[in-house]
């Protein structure tokens, strides 16, 4: 691929460090800029790191330059639905207000080249599953929302200012770096396999399903649960296609969907421990089912995930856990 200079903003988080690292791999200079509110230094320890917000436009423009970037990865966001509802101002403030700070800034540095993590919460509650790229967006949440409003206006600059982007709907990022280095560290912890997974190391006693009573086969929710390596890899194949005429749009997940006890049974048979669940009630906002189409992404990105079975996926994860028990030093 070509040995682009690329600037990963909220690159010290999860998906980002991970995306980092690949970038890193394919001979690219990848230069992390995070404001470390929930990234972990220690994630990208071997990369050119600045410490900045998104607000700062000027550091943002500064940076840009300095670095002489030629495309940027963002995905700098608040990403917890429920807190969405609670606290909508900081998400409209940073996910929003933020990315058109980051946006002027590429304008200012003549930067045209940008993939954003979007989300399939931009979808809304759909009325069937698995979901193509032409299913109506309608978030049933501040967090859909403020992403749904990016692609928007990621739309808007492209036709008037010439940008070039890519708008990635990831379904559920799950699992870690098989080397067991860098992992999913989010405190406070409330995505399912992380949970799941401290219930195995003993860090809890039991893991709560939120609800049972859905219209699915054991009635509990299904997500699609896509390795985060590979949405690493997509998010490389997507800064290279596009142009200004090319701008993309997918769906970026496995196309398999597994139910909340279908993930704890696989987190049993990986760990070997006993875990035990509950039934809780229903979280807010959660629709029933949500698998990803990834037709449109497999044909144009001549991408396709490597981890199909999600017991891999949890393995790699479980080794991140166990090497980590804590996460990342503070
Ligand atoms: N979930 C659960 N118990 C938990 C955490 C999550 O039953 O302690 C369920 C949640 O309702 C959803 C699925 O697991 O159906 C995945 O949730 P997660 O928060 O990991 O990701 P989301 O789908 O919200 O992005």
């Amino acid at each position: 691929m070509d040995k682009m200079r690329v600037l990963v903003v909220g690159g010290a988080g999860y998906i980002g460090s991970h995306t980092a690292r690949k970038l890193a791999e394919a001979g690219c200079e990848a230069v992390i800029y995070d404001n470390l509110s929930a990234g972990h230094r220690d994630a990208v320890a071997k990369l050119n790191f600045v410490e900045g917000d998104l607000l700062e436009t000027e550091k943002l423009i500064d940076t840009l330059k300095a670095h002489r970037i030629e495309a940027v990865i963002h995905f700098a966001a608040f990403a917890l639905v429920g807190e969405s509802v609670t606290d909508p101002a900081k998400y409209y403030q940073n996910n929003i207000t933020g990315t058109l700070s980051l946006l002027d800034a590429m304008r200012a540095a003549d930067v045209s080249r940008i993939v954003f993590s979007s989300t399939c919460a931009t979808y809304g509650i759909p009325a069937s599953s698995p979901i193509d790229e032409t299913f109506p967006q309608s978030p049933v949440n501040p967090y859909g929302f403020t992403k749904l409003a990016i692609e928007h206006a990621l739309q808007d600059y492209s036709h008037a200012y010439g940008m070039s982007y890519a708008a990635l709907r990831y379904f559920n990022a799950a699992g870690a770096s098989p080397a067991g280095d860098i992992g999913e560290d989010h405190k406070p912890e409330s995505h399912l396999i992380p949970l799941v997974l401290q219930v195995a190391l003993g860090q809890r006693k039991s893991i709560s399903i939120f609800g049972d009573d859905y219209p699915t086969d054991d009635g509990t929710c299904i997500r699609d649960y896509i390795h985060v390596d590979d949405l690493a890899d997509a998010h490389l194949a997507a800064m290279e296609k596009i142009t200004p005429d090319n701008c993309l749009k997918l769906n970026l997940g496995t196309g398999r969907g597994a139910s909340v006890l279908e993930i704890i049974e696989a987190c049993r048979q990986v760990t070997g421990h006993e875990i035990p669940a509950e039934i809780g009630p229903r979280r807010e906002g959660d629709p029933p089912a949500l698998v990803a189409n990834p037709a449109q992404a497999h044909k144009i990105l001549d991408w396709q995930p490597k981890y199909m079975d999600v017991r891999e996926t949890i393995e790699t994860a479980w080794r991140w856990h166990q090497s980590h028990p804590q996460g990342f030093a503070q």
